[in-house]
């Protein structure tokens, strides 16, 4: 191993720059055809683990980090973010404790950076591994908040204390129903509040209705800040002026949606985020760090560490403001790098381009969708993602024949009952010219 890691930087950043060197030119998607199991062979030192990785795995990865990967909503990663990322495998913080490292201050500046960017100045946030973890968390923090309520301590007396929980929401992603099973609240407890007529946005009327029914008994509700098929907006200050007249959490998803703040001309969409008990925020999309990264915001600590805290002699004392009290890991990696490179070497500027660039290439290919016969947006195009379909096609074979093409990739869906396609746009290096492929690709 000690030779291994004198030839460590040549050997992997020779390799990892042929790699980023050809990221435009890699298929988008590749039809996944594993090569043939095997045992663990001899050791082969690192260049040959390399070269058998080169040989045996890398053809089949896809081009998720390109500039035509458009399926789910994948951001790619700035080179900014990349050198972090790097630099937390190579220093390897642990920053779980704050007995022996300014790691877990250099998460603090980051929050802080991204609380100023997303306009979210009454919250304090911690990193966790994607959106669905976050929104987790964020249900964690809302559940305790109930027992407080109530009296009791789900935290320690189980959610078996709290009774039946009612979580009211118009659209939410799937990720909440998973959140709520794994939280013992359960998944049947997610109450769909009707939306907007042709809108993914809750009726807030309806939200009022659905309060008003339960009586003055305390619920959650999660507010959907950037759907993923339209991509539309609950109105935020609307729902948390609710609270004036019924007991709930706000729980707001902005995976993707809260970098909406960055554009002066969309942040509107965002208007009330503040206002929201906790926040879900993915950096790994429109942040353009790599996987896993996303942040937990809260106006709850004090519930949050009831819910995390992690008492134990070796791990210091009970009660100190450590981090490994805030979240559901214990020894986690220092996520902030890749965002405190991005952020401090892009600034807001860059990522606000970024954000605008990708808004301005959904609606260039919404347009082109729109006026190509055969083909019909199912949604105004509202933000980053464009949610279309064809008349005689059906989404999975529009889906493998531009994988098949190698030239991009997009994924079906269902809107309202309807079989369609999304193309979401959350990457730095897409270029206009990349949209145009896209486009000539789908209507040829
Ligand atoms: C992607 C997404 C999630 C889940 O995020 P993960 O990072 O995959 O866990 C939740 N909500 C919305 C709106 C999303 O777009």
């Amino acid at each position: 191993m000690n030779e291994d890691l004198a030839r460590l930087p040549g050997l992997l950043s020779g390799y990892a720059a042929g790699l980023l060197d050809g990221l435009d030119g890699r298929p988008a998607a590749v039809q996944p055809v594993p090569p043939p199991a095997r045992p663990l062979p001899p050791a082969a030192g690192l260049e040959g683990a390399l070269a058998d990785f080169a040989e045996r795995w890398e053809p089949g990865f896809s081009g998720g980090a390109g500039p035509r990967y458009l399926g789910f909503v994948t951001g790619g990663t700035t080179p900014a973010s990349i050198a972090g990322d790097w630099l937390t495998t190579v220093l390897d913080q642990n920053p779980t404790s704050l007995l022996d490292s300014t790691a877990p201050d250099l998460e603090q500046e980051t929050l802080g950076w991204l609380a100023e960017l997303l306009a979210l100045p009454s919250h304090t946030g911690m990193f966790v591994s994607g959106a669905t973890m976050s929104t987790t968390a964020g249900l964690a923090i809302a559940r305790e908040w109930l027992g407080e309520r109530a009296g009791v301590s789900p935290a320690e007396d189980g959610t078996a204390a709290l009774g039946e929980i009612t979580v009211l929401s118009g659209a939410p992603h799937s990720s909440v129903a998973k959140a709520l099973s794994m939280l013992g609240i359960g998944r049947r407890r997610l109450q769909a509040v009707p939306t907007l007529p042709g809108r993914e946005a809750v009726d807030p009327d309806a939200l009022d209705e659905a309060l008003t029914a339960l009586g003055g008994r305390p619920a959650i509700v999660v507010a959907n800040a950037g759907t993923v098929n339209t991509v539309d907006f609950d109105d935020l200050r609307a729902i948390a002026a609710l609270r004036d007249r019924h007991p709930f959490w706000l729980h707001a998803d902005a995976a993707f949606g809260g970098f909406a703040a960055l554009s002066p001309s969309h942040a509107g969409l965002v208007a009330g985020l503040d206002e929201a008990d906790s926040v879900c925020v993915d950096l790994h999309k429109w942040l353009n760090v790599p996987y896993d990264s996303a942040v937990q915001f809260t106006r709850r600590r004090d519930l949050q560490t009831q819910v995390f805290k992690n008492s134990a002699a070796y791990l210091g004392a009970p009660g100190a403001a450590d981090p490994v009290h805030l979240t559901p890991e214990n020894s986690r990696r220092l996520r902030a790098l890749p965002a405190w490179f991005t952020l401090r070497a892009y600034g807001r500027e860059g990522h606000r381009a970024i954000v605008e660039r990708n808004i301005a290439q959904a609606h260039r290919l919404g347009g082109i969708l729109a006026a190509s016969p055969g083909w019909r947006l199912l949604a105004p195009v509202r933000l980053n993602v464009v949610c279309f379909a064809h008349d005689s096609r059906s989404p999975e074979a529009v889906m493998n024949d531009v994988a098949a093409s190698g030239e991009a990739f997009v994924t079906p869906t269902v809107l309202w009952g309807t079989p369609g396609i999304r193309a979401a746009f959350s990457n730095w290096r897409t270029t206009d010219e990349d949209v145009d492929r896209v486009a000539r690709t789908l209507v040829q």
